[in-house]
């Protein structure tokens, strides 16, 4: 099982991670953030399993730790 801590105000919401998640954990926000940009967020937490592939496609290093948990 995985946690990820995304800061929502560094996203530029080119919605690479969301795309990349091989378990769709994310999608855009229907809030902006402090930049005026719908950031990505998590739908689905149960479903996330740590394996960090959002984290290295993010150009913007918004996804600043990813938790792996057995
Ligand atoms: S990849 Fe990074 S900048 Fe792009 S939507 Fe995801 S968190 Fe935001
Ligand atoms: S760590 Fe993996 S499963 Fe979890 S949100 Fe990121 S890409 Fe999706």
């Amino acid at each position: 099982m995985g946690r990820i801590v995304l800061n929502r105000d560094k996203c530029k919401a080119c919605y690479l991670c969301i795309d990349a998640c091989p378990k769709k954990v994310l999608e855009a926000d229907s809030a902006v953030n402090e930049m005026g940009y719908y950031p990505a967020k998590v739908n689905s937490e149960k479903e996330c399993i740590g394996c960090a592939i959002c984290a290295k496609v993010c150009p913007d290093i918004a996804i600043e730790k990813v938790y792996y948990e057995k």
